[in-house]
């Protein structure tokens, strides 16, 4: 399988974003970052992440889905399964695997922001701009990637390969 970006690659890409992150909120004052982790994908780079913080967090997750089973958006993103806490009058970071038409992540920011957060940021892994439908301002990013499917570190197709330690391009003969 052709390798994206190597487990090296990635963790110290975390380590930049961690570093980044930490400095920006303790510049503006923020004790404390309320990180909401988009399930499923963004699990295992969320686990990551909040290792590299240097401000304490909460975490939450708000499950999406929008793919079904296969590798094209099917346009109609649902809130599967909403917040447990409170974000009202917090900082809130929002944590995601990838953003490719950005159509998840639009309707995640106005989902968040009706509940009135402080500040609402994202924090995207990696994102494919060649797809774009609507425009998601991405605070933190890791990587940009080209207009291929990949899979690997919390990536799925059909629930699969998420538990790679790397990020690849899925062969056509595994779909
Ligand atoms: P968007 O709504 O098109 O921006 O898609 C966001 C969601 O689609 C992500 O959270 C992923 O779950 C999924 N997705 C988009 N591109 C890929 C990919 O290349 N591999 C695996 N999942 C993807």
């Amino acid at each position: 399988m052709q390798v994206v970006l190597s487990e090296a690659k990635i963790r110290e890409r975390i380590k930049e974003l961690g570093r980044q992150i930490s400095a920006e909120y303790k510049k503006a004052g923020v004790e404390r970052l309320y990180v909401v982790g988009i399930l499923r994908g963004g699990f295992i780079f969320l686990a990551d992440l909040v290792r590299e913080l240097e401000i304490p967090v909460e975490i939450d997750f708000v499950w999406a889905s929008s793919y079904g089973e296969g590798t094209k958006t099917s346009g109609t993103v649902k809130i599967a399964r909403d917040l447990e806490g409170d974000i009202q009058g917090r900082d809130v970071l929002i944590v995601e695997d990838i953003v490719d038409t950005g159509l998840t992540m639009t309707k995640m920011l106005e989902h968040l922001q009706s509940k009135n957060p402080k500040s609402l940021s994202i924090c995207s892994l990696l994102h494919k701009p060649a797809r774009e439908i609507k425009k998601v301002p991405i605070r933190f990013l890791g990587f940009t990637i080209e207009d291929q499917f990949v899979v690997g570190y919390g990536l799925d197709y059909k629930n699969l390969y998420r538990e790679y330690r790397e990020i690849v391009i899925l062969p056509p003969e595994n779909r």
